[in-house]
Protein backbone atom coordinates (compact mmCIF):
# COMPACT_ATOMS: atom_id res chain seq x y z
CA UNK A 1 0.00 0.00 0.00
CA UNK A 2 1.24 3.71 -1.02
CA UNK A 3 -0.25 7.41 -0.75
CA UNK A 4 0.46 10.32 -0.46
CA UNK A 5 -2.02 13.05 1.39
CA UNK A 6 -2.01 16.55 1.82
CA UNK A 7 -5.29 18.71 2.54
CA UNK A 8 -4.84 21.64 4.64
CA UNK A 9 -8.07 23.25 4.65
CA UNK A 10 -9.68 23.68 7.56
CA UNK A 11 -13.43 22.60 6.76
CA UNK A 12 -16.57 24.40 8.88
CA UNK A 13 -19.48 21.71 7.55
CA UNK A 14 -22.56 23.25 9.73
CA UNK A 15 -25.45 25.66 9.82
CA UNK A 16 -24.69 29.25 10.46
CA UNK A 17 -20.80 28.13 10.00
CA UNK A 18 -19.48 31.64 9.23
CA UNK A 19 -20.97 33.09 12.59
CA UNK A 20 -20.00 30.56 14.74
CA UNK A 21 -16.32 30.54 13.98
CA UNK A 22 -16.13 34.36 13.33
CA UNK A 23 -13.03 34.48 15.60
CA UNK A 24 -11.02 32.55 13.46
CA UNK A 25 -10.81 35.27 10.62
CA UNK A 26 -8.92 37.48 13.52
CA UNK A 27 -6.05 34.14 12.84
CA UNK A 28 -5.76 35.24 8.71
CA UNK A 29 -5.60 39.09 8.25
CA UNK A 30 -6.49 42.16 9.36
CA UNK A 31 -8.30 43.59 6.29
CA UNK A 32 -10.20 41.54 3.92
CA UNK A 33 -11.25 41.78 -0.22
CA UNK A 34 -14.21 40.63 -0.29
CA UNK A 35 -14.49 38.83 -3.85
CA UNK A 36 -18.05 37.83 -5.09
CA UNK A 37 -20.56 37.25 -7.81
CA UNK A 38 -22.65 39.91 -9.12
CA UNK A 39 -26.53 38.67 -7.59
CA UNK A 40 -26.66 35.58 -5.71
CA UNK A 41 -24.19 36.03 -2.60
CA UNK A 42 -26.95 39.43 -1.99
CA UNK A 43 -29.61 37.06 -2.06
CA UNK A 44 -28.74 33.85 -0.20
CA UNK A 45 -27.49 35.51 2.50
CA UNK A 46 -23.94 34.71 2.44
CA UNK A 47 -22.67 38.32 1.92
CA UNK A 48 -24.59 39.88 5.15
CA UNK A 49 -23.29 37.18 7.34
CA UNK A 50 -19.79 37.91 6.27
CA UNK A 51 -19.94 41.34 6.33
CA UNK A 52 -21.71 41.35 9.88
CA UNK A 53 -19.22 39.21 11.17
CA UNK A 54 -16.67 41.03 9.81
CA UNK A 55 -17.90 44.13 11.78
CA UNK A 56 -18.25 41.85 14.75
CA UNK A 57 -14.95 41.18 14.79
CA UNK A 58 -13.64 44.25 13.65
CA UNK A 59 -12.04 43.49 10.32
CA UNK A 60 -12.05 45.98 7.45
CA UNK A 61 -12.79 45.12 4.46
CA UNK A 62 -13.55 46.40 1.12
CA UNK A 63 -16.15 44.32 -1.52
CA UNK A 64 -15.47 43.68 -5.40
CA UNK A 65 -18.90 41.94 -6.46
CA UNK A 66 -18.05 41.93 -10.69
CA UNK A 67 -16.87 38.46 -10.44
CA UNK A 68 -18.44 36.57 -13.87
CA UNK A 69 -19.35 32.88 -14.18
CA UNK A 70 -15.78 31.37 -15.63
CA UNK A 71 -13.58 34.13 -14.50
CA UNK A 72 -11.34 35.40 -16.80
CA UNK A 73 -7.78 37.22 -16.16
CA UNK A 74 -8.91 40.85 -16.84
CA UNK A 75 -11.71 40.74 -13.98
CA UNK A 76 -8.92 39.08 -11.94
CA UNK A 77 -7.05 41.61 -12.28
CA UNK A 78 -9.32 44.05 -11.49
CA UNK A 79 -10.30 42.90 -8.37
CA UNK A 80 -5.97 42.53 -7.65
CA UNK A 81 -5.45 45.99 -8.18
CA UNK A 82 -8.74 47.24 -5.91
CA UNK A 83 -7.42 44.89 -3.24
CA UNK A 84 -3.59 46.56 -3.62
CA UNK A 85 -5.12 50.14 -3.14
CA UNK A 86 -6.87 48.82 -0.26
CA UNK A 87 -3.97 47.36 1.22
CA UNK A 88 -5.59 44.25 1.95
CA UNK A 89 -4.08 41.29 3.32
CA UNK A 90 -6.66 38.54 2.94
CA UNK A 91 -9.72 37.73 1.11
CA UNK A 92 -12.94 35.87 0.85
CA UNK A 93 -14.19 34.13 -1.85
CA UNK A 94 -18.28 34.00 -1.69
CA UNK A 95 -20.48 32.30 -4.21
CA UNK A 96 -19.75 29.08 -6.54
CA UNK A 97 -16.66 27.88 -7.91
CA UNK A 98 -16.05 31.15 -10.05
CA UNK A 99 -15.85 33.64 -7.35
CA UNK A 100 -14.02 31.04 -5.13
CA UNK A 101 -11.56 30.21 -7.80
CA UNK A 102 -11.41 34.20 -8.81
CA UNK A 103 -10.42 34.70 -4.90
CA UNK A 104 -7.37 31.96 -5.38
CA UNK A 105 -5.74 34.07 -8.38
CA UNK A 106 -6.45 37.28 -6.89
CA UNK A 107 -4.24 36.09 -3.95
CA UNK A 108 -1.52 35.41 -6.16
CA UNK A 109 -1.82 38.60 -8.32
CA UNK A 110 -2.34 41.12 -4.60
CA UNK A 111 1.09 39.12 -3.15
CA UNK A 112 2.87 39.39 -6.29
CA UNK A 113 2.12 43.12 -7.66
CA UNK A 114 4.44 42.30 -10.90
CA UNK A 115 2.00 39.64 -11.80
CA UNK A 116 -0.53 40.05 -15.07
CA UNK A 117 -2.65 38.13 -17.33
CA UNK A 118 0.41 37.99 -19.61
CA UNK A 119 2.77 36.45 -17.55
CA UNK A 120 1.00 34.71 -14.70
CA UNK A 121 1.25 31.28 -16.47
CA UNK A 122 5.38 31.73 -16.94
CA UNK A 123 6.33 32.66 -13.78
CA UNK A 124 7.53 29.14 -11.84
CA UNK A 125 5.63 29.13 -8.28
CA UNK A 126 4.05 31.80 -6.80
CA UNK A 127 3.12 32.77 -2.80
CA UNK A 128 -0.28 34.27 -2.24
CA UNK A 129 -2.30 36.13 0.50
CA UNK A 130 -4.66 33.64 2.29
CA UNK A 131 -7.64 32.86 1.24
CA UNK A 132 -11.25 31.68 2.76
CA UNK A 133 -13.87 30.42 0.95
CA UNK A 134 -17.25 30.18 1.50
CA UNK A 135 -19.59 27.59 -0.94
CA UNK A 136 -22.77 28.58 -2.05
CA UNK A 137 -23.16 26.35 -4.75
CA UNK A 138 -22.38 22.36 -4.35
CA UNK A 139 -20.59 21.39 -7.06
CA UNK A 140 -17.05 22.24 -7.84
CA UNK A 141 -15.68 21.82 -4.05
CA UNK A 142 -12.81 24.80 -4.69
CA UNK A 143 -13.18 25.60 -1.07
CA UNK A 144 -10.96 22.29 -0.26
CA UNK A 145 -9.22 22.39 -3.75
CA UNK A 146 -6.28 24.66 -4.33
CA UNK A 147 -7.37 24.94 -8.25
CA UNK A 148 -8.11 28.17 -9.71
CA UNK A 149 -9.74 27.52 -13.14
CA UNK A 150 -9.72 30.84 -15.22
CA UNK A 151 -10.79 32.25 -18.72
CA UNK A 152 -7.85 33.04 -20.45
CA UNK A 153 -8.97 35.00 -23.61
CA UNK A 154 -5.70 35.31 -25.36
CA UNK A 155 -5.92 31.67 -25.92
CA UNK A 156 -9.40 31.66 -26.39
CA UNK A 157 -9.90 28.43 -23.42
CA UNK A 158 -10.63 28.08 -19.83
CA UNK A 159 -7.50 26.56 -17.94
CA UNK A 160 -6.06 25.80 -14.30
CA UNK A 161 -3.98 28.67 -13.28
CA UNK A 162 -1.30 26.41 -12.38
CA UNK A 163 -0.50 27.30 -8.92
CA UNK A 164 -1.79 26.04 -5.84
CA UNK A 165 -3.95 28.08 -3.72
CA UNK A 166 -5.65 26.09 -0.58
CA UNK A 167 -8.03 27.74 1.51
CA UNK A 168 -7.02 28.76 4.97
CA UNK A 169 -10.97 27.85 5.89
CA UNK A 170 -14.02 26.38 4.29
CA UNK A 171 -17.40 27.17 5.44
CA UNK A 172 -19.91 25.26 3.98
CA UNK A 173 -23.18 25.89 4.97
CA UNK A 174 -25.90 24.57 2.70
CA UNK A 175 -28.28 26.98 3.87
CA UNK A 176 -26.85 29.29 1.00
CA UNK A 177 -27.92 27.28 -0.96
CA UNK A 178 -31.01 26.47 -0.70
CA UNK A 179 -32.73 28.90 -3.30
CA UNK A 180 -30.53 27.98 -5.85
CA UNK A 181 -32.60 27.44 -8.92
CA UNK A 182 -33.34 23.84 -10.11
CA UNK A 183 -31.18 24.03 -13.03
CA UNK A 184 -27.73 25.34 -11.45
CA UNK A 185 -28.86 22.64 -8.68
CA UNK A 186 -28.41 19.99 -11.63
CA UNK A 187 -25.65 21.25 -13.30
CA UNK A 188 -23.67 21.19 -10.22
CA UNK A 189 -24.16 18.63 -8.96
CA UNK A 190 -23.47 16.98 -12.00
CA UNK A 191 -19.99 18.37 -11.95
CA UNK A 192 -19.29 17.52 -8.24
CA UNK A 193 -20.28 13.63 -9.75
CA UNK A 194 -18.04 14.12 -12.36
CA UNK A 195 -15.01 14.73 -9.88
CA UNK A 196 -16.18 11.80 -8.34
CA UNK A 197 -16.10 9.86 -11.04
CA UNK A 198 -12.73 11.44 -12.67
CA UNK A 199 -10.61 11.52 -9.12
CA UNK A 200 -11.85 7.61 -8.44
CA UNK A 201 -10.81 6.65 -12.19
CA UNK A 202 -7.47 7.94 -12.05
CA UNK A 203 -4.05 7.00 -12.65
CA UNK A 204 -3.37 8.70 -9.37
CA UNK A 205 -6.23 7.04 -7.16
CA UNK A 206 -4.83 5.90 -4.05
CA UNK A 207 -6.66 3.85 -1.48
CA UNK A 208 -7.06 6.93 0.61
CA UNK A 209 -8.73 8.88 -2.40
CA UNK A 210 -10.64 5.69 -3.01
CA UNK A 211 -12.32 6.04 0.66
CA UNK A 212 -13.85 9.65 -0.43
CA UNK A 213 -15.27 8.59 -4.13
CA UNK A 214 -16.78 5.68 -2.97
CA UNK A 215 -18.59 7.89 0.17
CA UNK A 216 -19.51 9.97 -2.94
CA UNK A 217 -20.91 7.49 -4.78
CA UNK A 218 -23.14 6.43 -1.84
CA UNK A 219 -24.23 10.06 -1.39
CA UNK A 220 -24.91 10.44 -5.22
CA UNK A 221 -27.39 7.14 -4.83
CA UNK A 222 -29.60 8.95 -3.05
CA UNK A 223 -29.23 12.06 -4.66
CA UNK A 224 -29.99 11.14 -7.79
CA UNK A 225 -33.43 10.13 -6.75
CA UNK A 226 -33.86 13.70 -5.30
CA UNK A 227 -32.61 15.74 -8.47
CA UNK A 228 -34.93 13.43 -10.62
CA UNK A 229 -37.65 14.11 -8.11
CA UNK A 230 -37.51 17.47 -7.53
CA UNK A 231 -36.93 17.23 -3.73
CA UNK A 232 -34.38 19.69 -3.11
CA UNK A 233 -35.27 19.43 0.81
CA UNK A 234 -32.18 20.60 3.74
CA UNK A 235 -31.21 17.07 4.48
CA UNK A 236 -30.52 16.95 0.14
CA UNK A 237 -28.84 20.35 0.21
CA UNK A 238 -26.38 19.13 2.88
CA UNK A 239 -26.33 15.46 1.49
CA UNK A 240 -25.02 17.61 -2.00
CA UNK A 241 -22.90 19.85 -0.41
CA UNK A 242 -20.87 17.14 1.45
CA UNK A 243 -20.75 14.98 -1.83
CA UNK A 244 -19.22 18.43 -3.43
CA UNK A 245 -16.79 18.67 -1.02
CA UNK A 246 -15.61 14.68 -1.06
CA UNK A 247 -15.27 15.27 -5.18
CA UNK A 248 -13.09 18.82 -4.09
CA UNK A 249 -10.97 16.65 -1.48
CA UNK A 250 -10.20 13.63 -4.32
CA UNK A 251 -9.58 16.09 -6.85
CA UNK A 252 -7.57 17.92 -4.72
CA UNK A 253 -4.99 14.67 -4.75
CA UNK A 254 -5.60 13.16 -7.97
CA UNK A 255 -6.63 15.73 -10.60
CA UNK A 256 -9.72 15.77 -12.73
CA UNK A 257 -9.40 13.83 -16.26
CA UNK A 258 -10.77 13.97 -19.52
CA UNK A 259 -13.97 14.89 -19.70
CA UNK A 260 -12.86 18.22 -17.78
CA UNK A 261 -10.17 18.61 -20.42
CA UNK A 262 -12.52 18.03 -23.23
CA UNK A 263 -15.30 20.20 -21.64
CA UNK A 264 -13.59 23.54 -21.39
CA UNK A 265 -13.89 24.20 -25.56
CA UNK A 266 -17.81 23.74 -25.14
CA UNK A 267 -17.97 25.95 -21.97
CA UNK A 268 -16.11 28.50 -23.84
CA UNK A 269 -17.04 28.56 -27.62
CA UNK A 270 -20.63 27.20 -26.79
CA UNK A 271 -21.42 29.12 -23.49
CA UNK A 272 -22.34 25.34 -22.15
CA UNK A 273 -22.55 25.76 -17.97
CA UNK A 274 -19.17 23.35 -16.19
CA UNK A 275 -20.98 20.85 -14.95
CA UNK A 276 -23.03 20.38 -18.22
CA UNK A 277 -19.67 20.26 -20.32
CA UNK A 278 -18.20 17.42 -18.01
CA UNK A 279 -21.76 15.75 -17.84
CA UNK A 280 -22.81 15.80 -21.29
CA UNK A 281 -18.96 13.33 -22.32
CA UNK A 282 -19.03 11.23 -18.83
CA UNK A 283 -20.84 8.28 -20.42
CA UNK A 284 -19.26 8.24 -23.34
CA UNK A 285 -15.81 8.51 -21.84
CA UNK A 286 -16.81 5.95 -19.72
CA UNK A 287 -17.53 3.32 -22.22
CA UNK A 288 -13.91 3.52 -23.60
CA UNK A 289 -12.99 1.92 -20.18
CA UNK A 290 -11.46 -1.66 -21.52
CA UNK A 291 -10.55 -2.41 -17.52
CA UNK A 292 -13.95 -2.32 -16.24
CA UNK A 293 -13.36 -3.86 -12.20
CA UNK A 294 -13.71 -0.09 -10.94
CA UNK A 295 -16.02 1.13 -13.12
CA UNK A 296 -18.30 -1.54 -12.01
CA UNK A 297 -17.72 -0.85 -8.48
CA UNK A 298 -18.44 2.68 -8.69
CA UNK A 299 -21.69 1.21 -10.84
CA UNK A 300 -22.25 -0.93 -7.87
CA UNK A 301 -22.24 1.83 -5.50
CA UNK A 302 -24.56 3.90 -7.68
CA UNK A 303 -26.55 1.03 -7.63
CA UNK A 304 -26.39 1.08 -11.08
CA UNK A 305 -26.76 -1.88 -13.51
CA UNK A 306 -24.57 -0.76 -16.28
CA UNK A 307 -23.91 2.36 -17.99
CA UNK A 308 -26.82 2.97 -19.79
CA UNK A 309 -28.45 3.75 -16.36
CA UNK A 310 -26.26 6.02 -15.78
CA UNK A 311 -27.04 7.29 -19.13
CA UNK A 312 -30.98 7.27 -18.23
CA UNK A 313 -30.48 9.08 -15.12
CA UNK A 314 -28.55 11.83 -16.92
CA UNK A 315 -31.26 12.32 -19.95
CA UNK A 316 -33.81 12.84 -17.37
CA UNK A 317 -31.71 15.68 -15.46
CA UNK A 318 -30.74 17.51 -18.34
CA UNK A 319 -30.72 18.49 -22.35
CA UNK A 320 -27.81 20.03 -23.85
CA UNK A 321 -28.64 21.69 -27.02
CA UNK A 322 -25.71 22.66 -28.89
CA UNK A 323 -24.26 22.49 -32.22
CA UNK A 324 -20.75 20.66 -32.63
CA UNK A 325 -19.22 20.50 -36.60
CA UNK A 326 -17.34 18.01 -37.49
CA UNK A 327 -14.40 20.48 -37.95
CA UNK A 328 -14.28 21.86 -34.35
CA UNK A 329 -14.71 17.59 -32.91
CA UNK A 330 -11.46 17.39 -34.90
CA UNK A 331 -9.85 20.80 -33.35
CA UNK A 332 -11.09 20.19 -29.70
CA UNK A 333 -10.03 16.40 -29.92
CA UNK A 334 -6.55 17.75 -31.17
CA UNK A 335 -6.32 20.37 -28.77
CA UNK A 336 -6.85 17.54 -25.45
CA UNK A 337 -4.69 14.98 -26.72
CA UNK A 338 -1.87 17.36 -26.56
CA UNK A 339 -2.45 18.17 -23.11
CA UNK A 340 -0.54 15.90 -21.47
CA UNK A 341 -1.79 17.17 -18.05
CA UNK A 342 -4.89 15.55 -18.31
CA UNK A 343 -4.19 12.19 -20.65
CA UNK A 344 -1.62 11.57 -17.90
CA UNK A 345 -4.51 10.95 -15.34
CA UNK A 346 -6.40 8.78 -17.55
CA UNK A 347 -5.89 5.71 -16.73
CA UNK A 348 -5.49 3.88 -19.74
CA UNK A 349 -4.29 4.08 -23.04
CA UNK A 350 -6.18 6.08 -25.35
CA UNK A 351 -6.01 6.16 -28.88
CA UNK A 352 -7.20 9.98 -30.71
CA UNK A 353 -10.00 7.88 -32.27
CA UNK A 354 -11.25 7.13 -29.43
CA UNK A 355 -11.02 10.98 -27.87
CA UNK A 356 -13.23 11.90 -31.56
CA UNK A 357 -15.53 9.27 -31.14
CA UNK A 358 -16.52 10.61 -27.51
CA UNK A 359 -16.98 14.08 -28.85
CA UNK A 360 -19.09 12.50 -31.59
CA UNK A 361 -20.92 9.86 -29.73
CA UNK A 362 -21.59 12.22 -27.17
CA UNK A 363 -23.90 14.65 -29.49
CA UNK A 364 -25.75 12.36 -31.63
P1 LIG B 1 -20.60 29.74 -10.72
O1 LIG B 1 -20.06 30.08 -12.07
O2 LIG B 1 -19.80 30.14 -9.55
O3 LIG B 1 -22.06 30.30 -10.57
C1 LIG B 1 -23.06 29.95 -11.52
C2 LIG B 1 -24.30 30.77 -11.30
O4 LIG B 1 -24.90 30.39 -10.07
C3 LIG B 1 -24.05 32.26 -11.21
O5 LIG B 1 -25.05 32.90 -11.96
C4 LIG B 1 -24.20 32.57 -9.73
O6 LIG B 1 -24.69 33.86 -9.50
C5 LIG B 1 -25.24 31.54 -9.32
N1 LIG B 1 -25.23 31.17 -7.92
C6 LIG B 1 -24.17 30.83 -7.14
N2 LIG B 1 -24.59 30.49 -5.89
C7 LIG B 1 -25.93 30.65 -5.87
C8 LIG B 1 -26.94 30.47 -4.88
N3 LIG B 1 -26.62 30.02 -3.66
N4 LIG B 1 -28.23 30.74 -5.20
C9 LIG B 1 -28.54 31.17 -6.44
N5 LIG B 1 -27.64 31.35 -7.45
C10 LIG B 1 -26.35 31.09 -7.16
O7 LIG B 1 -20.90 28.17 -10.71
P2 LIG B 1 -20.08 26.90 -10.25
O8 LIG B 1 -20.56 25.80 -11.09
O9 LIG B 1 -20.11 26.76 -8.80
O10 LIG B 1 -18.57 27.24 -10.66
C11 LIG B 1 -18.10 27.02 -11.96
C12 LIG B 1 -16.65 27.46 -12.08
O11 LIG B 1 -15.83 26.69 -11.17
C13 LIG B 1 -16.10 27.20 -13.46
O12 LIG B 1 -15.26 28.26 -13.85
C14 LIG B 1 -15.33 25.91 -13.29
O13 LIG B 1 -14.30 25.74 -14.26
C15 LIG B 1 -14.76 26.09 -11.90
N6 LIG B 1 -14.35 24.85 -11.23
C16 LIG B 1 -13.37 24.91 -10.30
C17 LIG B 1 -12.93 23.77 -9.65
C18 LIG B 1 -11.82 23.87 -8.66
O14 LIG B 1 -11.37 22.86 -8.14
N7 LIG B 1 -11.34 25.04 -8.35
C19 LIG B 1 -13.53 22.54 -9.91
C20 LIG B 1 -14.56 22.50 -10.84
C21 LIG B 1 -14.97 23.65 -11.48
P3 LIG B 1 -23.71 35.12 -9.16
O15 LIG B 1 -22.80 35.26 -10.34
O16 LIG B 1 -24.62 36.26 -8.97
O17 LIG B 1 -22.96 34.73 -7.93
ZN1 LIG C 1 -15.59 20.61 -12.41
Amino acid sequence: MKFNYYMPVHMHFEQDAVKKYKEELLKIGTKALIVTGKHSSKKNGSLDDVIQVLNDVKIEYTIFDKVEENPSLETIEKAAAIGLQNKVDFVIGIGGGSPMDASKAIAIFIKNPNINKDNVFSSGKLTHIPVVAVATTSGTGSEVTPYSIVTVNAQKTKKNLGQKVYPEIAFLDSKYTYDLPYNITVSTAVDAFTHLVEGYLNSNSTVMTDIYGEKGFELFAECFDNLIKKDLNKEFRDKVMFASALGGIQISQNGTSLPHGMGYPLTYFKGLPHGFANGVLTVEYLKTFKNTEKLNRMLSILKLKDLSELKQIFDKLFTVHIDVTEEEIVEYSKAIFSNKGKLKNHPEQLEYQEIENIYRNSFK
